[in-house]
């Protein structure tokens, strides 16, 4: 992911004001898609807990399919303390619990849960252990970034409300040894722009956010001779998109470009480009400090379409233009939002969360809940 460089650029984000790209729709509510099987699992859960008779096998394939993580163990945690189930029993559902937790990378809440059991059930102890030294192998990092440098409302991309159109261009450089983009590579790319949207629009869903709606429009271009991949993190990347990218992808300049996408101010656009080169991810992004930002906020995605990551890089990079931080970098976040997609990888981006620090930074909330760390903004 990111290393959150703050290297900040200068533009006048320039909104002018021709009509040429007045656009009719206005954000619409969009429902989320829950996978039903999820919603069907917690529904019985919730009868068993109610009174039904209680199924230990039909609980337990029940568990494996759960959905929302939070409600399950509540459910999960009251159910075992019924009668019903004997004390092996008990300790197989935690220990299931924990193994869900532990698929899915989350690897504090696995340590917390089987920790709470572990004077009753001593063999947790070497789970815990084991799941303990993957969770600290995730935090090499963890040391360079002490405060949470908020950017929220700043830059060029401000809230993610309304409706947000994100420019995406895949972009070819020929000195790359890897593969340049082609069909079948942008149409694999697309599967993981459509769960980003997918797993967005639930988030928000989630913080009550109704009028949200994000669209990526894409593109592709060659890098012209002379123009190479460094360019990206240097001034000269103004020149770039001033003066050819925007004829690249259609438009006369740049303003043109940013009229049409911003509906004349009126929606988000936020601008991804998506290099066939290997490096780390990154986005140039206004935190605290807004004097350095007054060029354009973008995010570089150097991951492979293939990749098992891409789409929690792809989600976070554009978190960060909207103003949220890294808190994979700092050393009070390492118990809080421990599912946060800009705090740890999950094995899937379905299984990443928007905690409420993250929600409240790129404008879903107007409170940001108890935090650990000092926010500077
Ligand atoms: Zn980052």
């Amino acid at each position: 992911m990111s290393s959150f460089n703050q290297i900040f650029i200068g533009l006048c984000l320039i909104v002018i004001s021709l009509s040429l790209f007045q656009d009719k729709n206005d954000p619409k509510t969009i429902k989320p898609t829950v996978p039903k099987e999820c919603v069907e699992c917690i529904a019985q859960i919730e009868a068993v807990v109610a009174g039904e008779p209680i199924r230990f096998n039909l609980l337990k394939s029940l568990i494996s399919k759960s959905y929302d993580e939070d409600k399950i163990e509540r459910l999960i945690l009251s159910l075992i303390n019924m009668p019903e189930f004997n004390h092996k029993q008990k300790g197989v559902l935690i220990s299931q619990l924990a193994d869900i937790y532990k698929s899915r990378y989350h690897f504090y809440k696995a340590m917390t849960l089987l920790s709470k059991y572990e004077s009753s059930y001593p063999e947790f102890s070497s789970k815990i252990k084991g799941i303990n030294s993957q969770f600290e192998s995730w935090q090499s990092e963890r040391n360079t970034n002490l405060g949470y440098r908020s950017g929220r409302g700043n830059g060029t991309t401000g809230h993610m409300k309304g409706k947000v159109n994100v420019v995406y261009v895949h972009i070819s450089d020929r000195k790359s040894k890897n593969k340049l983009w082609n069909t079948q590579l942008i149409n694999r790319n697309k599967g993981n722009l459509s769960s980003v949207k997918d797993w967005l629009l639930q988030q928000a869903h989630l913080y009550n956010v109704s009028n949200f709606d994000i669209n990526f429009h894409i593109h592709a271009v060659a890098l012209h001779k002379g123009i190479t991949s460094k360019w990206f993190r240097t001034q000269g990347f103004e020149f770039y998109f001033k003066s050819v990218f925007a004829k690249d992808i259609g438009f006369e300049n740049s303003q043109q470009m940013l009229k049409h996408y911003s509906n004349n101010g009126r929606n988000e656009v936020a601008f991804v480009f998506h290099l066939n080169y290997s490096e780390r991810s990154w986005a140039y992004r206004c935190g605290a400090e807004t004097g350095y930002c007054n060029f354009l906020e973008f995010a570089m995605i150097t991951e492979k379409p293939e990749d098992k990551y891409t789409p929690q890089v792809i989600a976070h990079e554009i978190l960060h233009l909207f103003g949220s931080p890294d808190l994979y970098l700092i050393p009070y976040a390492k118990h809080f939002a421990t599912t946060d997609v800009m705090n740890y990888y999950s094995s899937d981006l379905k299984w990443s969360a928007i905690s409420p620090v993250t929600a409240w930074v790129i404008g879903w909330s107007e409170e940001h809940g108890k935090v650990p760390f000092k926010i500077i903004r």
